[in-house]
Parts: C-alpha cells; structure tokens; sequence
C-alpha cells in the first residue's frame, strides 16, 4: 500500500485491522479531496493504535493537505492592502485580521502535521521520503509564519508608526477593525486617516 498522490510515494505501515477502518476509508475521503474528513478518521485512529506508523504518517500527510488547500484560498481573498495613488495605502483592518486568524490556523494545522512527522522519525531515522517530507512541511510553515508575522507587525506597528487618531476627524483609530488609509504628509510623518474621512477630504 503506497500513497502516491502528491509525490510522496511511501510505504504505509499498518496493520490489517489499522488498514481496514481507519487508512482504507481516510484514503477514501481524501481520493474526493474530504481531506478534513481524512485527517478526522486518522486521528480517530491514531487515538486506538497511537504507535501506528501508517497512522501516524497519514496523519501528517493528510494535514499538509487540509493546509496546503486553505492556504491556496487565501489567494482568492480580498487584497487587504490597495494603493490609492499619491503614495497613499488603503489597510483594511478587519480583513487583515481575519487574514492573520487564517494564517495562524494553517500554521496551527501544519505544526500538528511536523509533530507526527518527527514521531516518525524517531522510529524511522534513516528514511529518506520521511525526511523530505518534513522539509517540505518545515519550509511552508516557515513560510506562513513570516507572513503572518508581518501582518501582526501591520497591525501592531501602525499605532507607533502614524498615531491613534485620525487626521481628518481627530477621533480614534481601530486598525484591526477598521479601513485606513496611510499618507506621508510634507513633514514627512505618517498619517493614518478613516477611509471615509480621507475620502472626503479628497472631494474638497
Ligand atoms: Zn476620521
């Protein structure tokens, strides 16, 4: 029995009882790309038979694919960052926030995946698909862990950067809530406005 979907083409390591309730109907889930119904399943049994390898590298296998899915929709969320010419970036707050949830959801998915990974290892030290696979999840949380860490950078910077107050109203800014718009002004300062108020302003 080998996993060859994706490339990774590894021999699984189950018992006949593993293989019929657990790895048979979690490939059968993810041959319709249920991959969370998969990774369900495999843990299930990962619960009963903890020292399956087979589980245990399904596991992992079915979690890179839950995050490699999420993270491509992301591709196809709203830019949470649009220029508006003359220098000045629209940030749409609330979206940046929800961004960085989904991010850290992945990265969440992706480090339970590299924990049964390194189980793995500890039992398969030499194997060489084990190892590639490792580097293959390694590299991608890596990855999104940059850029969800420039995102809370955005969001936590902003305030130190352009001050919690609007420059049309005066009033406060949320910027995990709220769309911004962030312009040099000639002092060279940064200023943070509401979008309406910026846009208002734009009209006069
Ligand atoms: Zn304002």
């Amino acid at each position: 029995m080998r996993v060859a979907e994706g490339g990774f083409d590894v021999p699984l390591k189950c018992s006949p009882e593993e293989y019929k309730h657990f790895a048979e109907p979690a490939l059968q889930e993810a041959q319709k790309s249920n991959f969370p119904s998969a990774l369900d399943i495999v843990e299930n049994g990962l619960n009963a038979h903890p020292a399956s390898e087979g589980l245990m590298f399904l596991k992992a296998y079915f979690g890179y694919k839950v995050a490699d899915t999420m993270s491509s929709e992301l591709t196809s969320f709203p830019k949470v960052i649009q220029p508006l010419g003359n220098g000045a970036l629209m940030v749409d707050g609330a979206m940046t926030s929800q961004l960085f949830g989904k991010f850290q959801e992945i990265v969440k998915i992706l480090s339970e995946a590299e924990e049964s990974i390194n189980e793995l290892l500890q039992v398969n030290p030499s194997s060489q698909e084990v190892v590639a696979f490792k580097g293959y999840i390694d590299s991608k949380k890596n990855q999104l862990g940059r850029e969800s860490e420039n995102m809370k950078a955005t969001i936590s910077n902003s305030p130190n950067l352009a001050g919690s107050f609007c420059v049309g109203c005066r009033k406060s800014i949320s910027y995990d809530t709220q769309k911004v718009v962030f312009q040099k002004s000639s002092a060279s300062q940064l200023e943070a406005w509401h979008l309406p108020c910026f846009q208002s302003k734009a009209k006069n």
